[in-house]
């Protein structure tokens, strides 16, 4: 039974993929920099005999055919770039590149799909279709690896029903994954403002237009648009996290600057929100005497599981792994680029357990003492290739 024997390999492919894993983990690249891990991922994927092209500089899409007759293709998505973040664990695999660490799971996402690769083409025999590999590069930075690939067309020739991909949670433990089904991670806009006004002494206001009251106002004002204009069903978040207003206690400054974020789960009513806060801050800064300058930086769109497909992968995975070790996920309101082949195709992007609080390893991604359980690369490797092999309808 393929189950089975996929079972078996991830067993006995276990010792490669964790020694893969703290290789990529020891020698972590920058987003749009991966050249070390692209060339380590192209090297893996000629030892295994699977054809493969680059795309996107450093990215490299890799194609498994099974034997068996069929034209459905799927494909499986890792991402490969690290964070600007000093590591702080005391392990003997510990990033060598002083500044850079692999603090989101990357090199987990990688090593996994390079070792669900070689359980696929171990078995191409026994099953029918297409698999195509996606190692993107730079999930971390705008614009995002992922819209880079799809332009340059790894959507298409041959165009896959479905992508799937997986992403390391340290909420969740070891040995389980979880999955959520519809809207899952919102879009991120980043959000930069310049307040102008006229500074002077603090004791004569009269004679200023104090930016840094306008820019107070503005605050308060935009949250109005959260909680009165969004449809309350709606996810909805506005934060700004840095406002500069460089006077003094007796200094009205000329002017305020602030950065923030802005996130959502609709396309169509990011962009009118765009546009609410945009005119809300400048009516309000040219109603007390000063000016707004309101830029929005796009981010990545929001990200859905598609149904069906997600059903389906919830059932594969039931059977996989047992009923117990598949948990529901809320809305999440980071952000992924895995959005953009969800917007682009039917696709599920469910979560890796890593978590194991005997052995304390509960650190959040994105920080300094990051790190996994590596018993989920069984997990990752094999439940991914039963993913593909049964999503082809083998
Ligand atoms: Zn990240
Ligand atoms: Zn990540």
């Amino acid at each position: 039974m393929l189950k089975e024997k996929i079972r078996q390999l991830a067993e006995n492919i276990y010792g490669d993929v964790v020694s893969h894993r703290r290789f990529l983990h020891a020698h972590p690249e920058l987003s749009f920099q991966e050249y070390t891990t692209s060339a380590f991922v192209k090297s893996c994927l000629d030892d295994l005999g699977i054809s493969w092209h680059p795309l996107a500089d450093t990215g490299v899409v890799g194609l498994i055919k099974g034997d068996l007759p069929s034209d459905v293709v799927i494909a499986l998505r890792a991402d490969m770039d690290a964070l600007p973040i000093t590591e702080k664990n005391e392990v003997e695999y510990k990033s060598q590149n002083e500044g850079v660490m692999h603090a989101c799971g990357h090199d987990v996402h990688t090593s996994s799909l390079l070792g669900t690769a070689r359980i696929l083409q171990t078995l191409k025999a026994e099953f029918g279709g297409t698999i195509k590999l996606i190692f993107q590069p730079a999930e971390e930075k705008l614009p995002g690896g992922a819209s880079l690939m799809i332009k340059e067309g790894v959507l298409e020739n041959p165009r896959p029903v479905a992508v799937l991909g997986q992403h390391v949670m340290p909420l969740i433990d070891a040995g389980k994954i979880g999955i959520r089904s519809g809207k899952y991670m919102a879009s991120t806009d980043e959000i930069y403002v310049t307040v102008k006004g006229k500074g002077g002494h603090g004791a004569q206001p009269h004679q200023n237009i104090d930016p840094v009251l306008i820019t107070a106002h503005i605050i308060v004002a935009l949250q109005q648009i959260v909680s009165r204009v969004a449809d309350p069903r709606l996810p909805t978040v506005l934060s700004f996290g840095k406002v500069i207003a460089n006077g003094a206690t007796n200094i009205i400054p000329n002017e305020v600057y602030l950065e923030g974020t802005f996130r959502t789960l609709d396309e169509e009513w990011r962009y009118e929100a765009h546009q609410h806060m945009k005119k809300m801050a400048e009516g309000i800064a040219e109603a007390m005497g000063g000016t707004c300058e309101f830029e929005i930086a796009n981010g990545y769109p929001f990200l859905v599981n598609e149904e069906k497909l997600t059903a389906s992968v919830r059932l594969y995975a039931e059977d996989y792994l047992g009923k117990e070790n598949v948990e529901d996920l809320d809305i999440w309101m980071a952000a992924e680029d895995f959005a953009y082949y969800s917007q682009a195709a039917d696709a599920c992007f469910y979560r890796l357990g890593i978590r194991n609080e005997e052995k304390n390893i509960i650190s959040s991604v994105h920080t300094p003492t990051f790190d996994i359980d590596e018993s989920a690369l069984i997990c990752s490797t094999g439940l991914m290739a039963y993913l593909a092999v049964k999503r082809l309808g083998n």
